[in-house]
């Protein structure tokens, strides 16, 4: 089961709803700190990753969660989205599912051709 793509690690509280965020407790809990934000060294281009076989280590039709440990539209992340969304384009067998607490900055970020949408990407707005 390959669920969860953390392509960057990290994010800075926006809401309410982030008073008692769970990636802030689990760092605080390995002596880290979920305010320092980077992008992941081995699990960025998670989804291109190949076993030795050849065959990739997520396989087509599987439902992958994105950014379960910080927010996929955060500013931060600015300079690292265009690179995720290339990942997810060329991995259009899969789905990717977005978790956001920040839809205001949803429209300002989305590729160029992203049209009416793409079918195998999907937000949640929490
Ligand atoms: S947006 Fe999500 S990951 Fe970021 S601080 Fe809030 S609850 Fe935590």
């Amino acid at each position: 089961m390959h669920d969860i793509w953390n392509p960057w690690h990290g994010c800075v509280k926006c809401s309410e709803g982030c008073q008692n965020c769970y990636m802030y407790f689990l760092d605080r809990v390995h002596g880290r700190n979920g305010a320092e934000i980077y992008r992941t060294r081995a699990g960025f281009n998670y989804p291109l990753q190949t076993y030795k076989n050849g065959k990739y280590k997520i396989q087509s039709g599987e439902l992958i969660r994105v950014c379960m440990t910080s927010d996929f539209f955060l500013e931060e992340a600015d300079e690292w989205r265009n690179k995720a969304w290339d990942i997810m384009k060329e991995r259009s067998d899969v789905k990717f599912f977005l978790l956001t607490k920040r839809p205001q900055r949803v429209k300002q970020c989305l590729p160029p051709d992203w049209g009416n949408g793409w079918e195998n990407v999907f937000f949640n707005v929490t």
